[in-house]
């Protein structure tokens, strides 16, 4: 049990996201290792993100999945960091104690090995959709579902990270705030309200387009909605996810089962799209899971060579 920060030492960086810094850390006493994940925000932060924190928190020490990565604390000190205070404005860190996870993220493993078979990208959907469903079934839209946030561990486990945007359903108003999540990965119901009757979503249905492009992702190898000379940004997005046709960046060497579940992630009506039961169920996620194992996934992350 963590008692406090100073029971854990730094062991390294293990990557940097838009609000912190996520370190390997050791719990002094037991020797275990975890992740620790800093968000810096000084005493001028806006009230918006303290509350969205705040709400992270409270979300993190309610979740019990093994698809989702648990949070052992929650710490609130700029001590740990700067012992000294020199860098520590009168702001704060808030920092999450969580469990670590050795392969890294999906984004990681992309960037090492480019694109993903079709039985591990089966394999990775299936996990993804059972956190989601636990998720949903708390009544927890994740909101930030892309590579980065799926993370693997030496058992070949995916497990859903980072609620940073993630909220509750009940009792959120800023639920179609365009300015919180990933543009990329959002779904034309939260990028154009009123074209796709976002106003009457409940945001499960955008969890599912965004687990729609991290498979086709892991596929086709790149981020898939934009050529490869294209940015990435709020126009172009835009442009693609609201009025461009996803379905005709199927490619054309995916199995059948594979083309039929990401046509129906990527469906542009939010209340056609599949729900994550009906998923679950889909021949993509429960025969060509079959054909690879956890090893597989973990001898895929962890090459010997
Ligand atoms: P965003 O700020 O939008 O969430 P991000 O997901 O890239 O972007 P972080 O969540 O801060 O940023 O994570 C940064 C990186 O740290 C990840 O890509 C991953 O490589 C690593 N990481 C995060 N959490 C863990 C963990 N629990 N175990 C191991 N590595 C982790
Ligand atoms: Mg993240």
């Amino acid at each position: 049990i963590i008692e406090s920060l100073s029971d854990l030492e730094k062991v390294e960086v293990l990557g940097h996201g838009d609000g912190g810094t996520v370190y390997k850390v050791r719990h002094k006493k037991s020797s275990c290792i975890y992740a620790l994940k800093v968000l810096r925000f000084d005493n001028n932060a806006a009230t918006g993100i303290l509350q969205q924190v705040a709400r992270e928190a409270e979300i993190l020490k309610l979740v019990d999945s093994p698809y989702v990565i648990r949070c052992h604390g929650v710490f609130d000190s700029g001590a740990f960091m700067s012992p000294d205070h020199s860098n520590n404005e009168g702001g704060g860190d808030l920092c999450f104690v969580m469990e670590y996870m050795e392969g890294g993220s999906l984004h990681d493993v992309l960037r090492a090995r480019q694109r993903l078979p079709e039985q591990l990208i089966s394999r990775v959907a299936k996990c993804v959709l059972q956190g989601l469903r636990y998720l949903h079934a708390m009544q927890i839209v994740h909101r930030d579902i892309k590579p980065s946030n799926l993370l693997i561990n030496g058992r070949g486990e995916i497990k859903i990270a980072d609620f940073g945007v993630s909220h509750m359903v009940a009792g959120a108003d800023e639920a179609c705030d365009l300015h919180m999540g990933t543009y990329a990965y959002m779904s034309p119901e939260r990028f154009d309200p009123e074209r796709w009757g976002g106003r009457n979503a409940d945001g499960f249905a955008g969890d599912v387009w965004s687990l729609g492009l991290v498979v086709l992702q892991c596929y086709v190898g790149r981020f898939p909605l934009i050529g490869p000379g294209q940015k990435p940004d709020w126009p172009t997005l835009m442009c693609v996810i609201c009025f461009g046709d996803q379905r005709l960046e199927m490619p054309e060497t995916a199995s059948p089962e594979f083309r039929s579940f990401i046509w129906r992630c990527l469906e542009k009506d939010w209340r056609k799209r599949a729900k994550v039961d009906e998923l679950l169920d889909h021949p993509f996620v429960n025969k060509t899971c079959c054909a690879s194992t956890d090893q597989e996934l973990v001898n895929f992350v962890f090459p010997v060579d």
